[in-house]
């Protein structure tokens, strides 16, 4: 779903009227009103806020309109009680078009991802609890354990923090974009893409699904992988159903199939092997400085 409209030149919107995209019956897309899509975007932040994938006034939401112009959430307000006169255009440097309210403080994420993707036509943000504990852990969403996770998401990558509002997170989004269709932002939250606000909703939904079910798998002793040959079935699927967006395991780009790329920089990690052999050496040494 878009707005389509004829003049991608012109930065005027017309809010009474549907929008007419040079091309757009061709490239098979459904033609609706600005209205509607301000309509889409506040269930979407109704949707996240209930779901408690958002708390206070966090997240944020875009849609883009055309190659010119984005809607997106205004900041400082929750996105479970959005209005349409909420809802602000901005244009590809960010600046407000119409609309009262200031843009996101999370715009420069929004612009990155439309710039670097032209077939992503709606970006969500949000702090779901399950992925954002991964996030906050440091861990990337990387073993194939549910079929819609792999099917929709494959493995979710882990980018490095960066402070919001700044160019550090879009930055560190940009990598693993061409590939990838939600991403984990370290220290943060989530991130997802998606052909429509609906879309990129649906994929925030599957990835912090996946999350809890990983986390709580781990509890019961650890989750067991579907196998290769089952993942490859899986791909399978995806295929045959003619699903848009990026997918790791169907791209092209060598950093995509990568996963200890993904995670965190620093080497502060210490695997489980080498963090009981410090233990047991700690232990040791405290044992004998006593008998001593
Ligand atoms: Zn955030």
């Amino acid at each position: 779903m878009l707005v389509i409209r004829r003049n991608n030149q012109s930065n005027k919107l017309d809010p009474n009227k549907t929008q007419i995209w040079l091309g757009a019956a061709e490239r098979g897309c459904k033609v609706v009103s600005e209205f509607q899509l301000k309509r889409d975007i506040i269930e979407v932040g109704r949707r996240i806020y209930n779901s408690g994938f958002v708390a206070a006034n966090d997240g944020n939401i875009s849609i883009r309109v055309n190659d010119n112009l984005v809607l997106t959430t205004p900041t400082g307000v929750s996105k479970g009680f959005l209005t349409q006169d909420m809802i602000v255009t901005v244009d590809m440097d960010g600046k407000v078009i119409s609309g009262n309210w200031r843009p996101s403080s999370e715009l420069k994420m929004h612009l990155a991802v439309y710039r670097a993707r032209e077939d992503i036509k709606s970006v969500v943000h949000a702090h779901p609890p399950y992925a954002t504990a991964f996030a906050v852990a440091g861990f990337a969403l990387e073993k194939p354990i549910m079929p819609e996770v792999v099917i929709n998401l494959g493995w979710v990558p882990l980018t490095q923090y960066g402070t919001p509002s700044t160019e550090e997170i879009p930055e560190a989004i940009l990598p693993y974009l061409p590939c990838h269709d939600a991403f984990l932002l370290q220290n943060h939250g989530a991130l997802t893409v998606g052909t429509d606000v609906y879309n990129a909703l649906f994929k925030m939904e599957t990835l912090e699904m996946g999350a809890k079910i990983s986390l709580f798998a781990r509890l019961l002793g650890g989750e067991r992988e579907i196998s290769p040959e089952n993942v490859e079935r899986l791909l399978e699927v995806r295929r045959n159903l003619g699903m848009t967006g990026s997918h790791p395991a169907l791209c092209d780009l060598p950093e995509a199939n990568n996963v200890a790329a993904a995670q965190p920089p620093g080497g502060d990690r210490v695997d489980e092997t080498e963090l009981k052999r410090i233990i047991t050496e700690v232990v040791k040494q405290v044992l004998a400085e006593q008998r001593g």
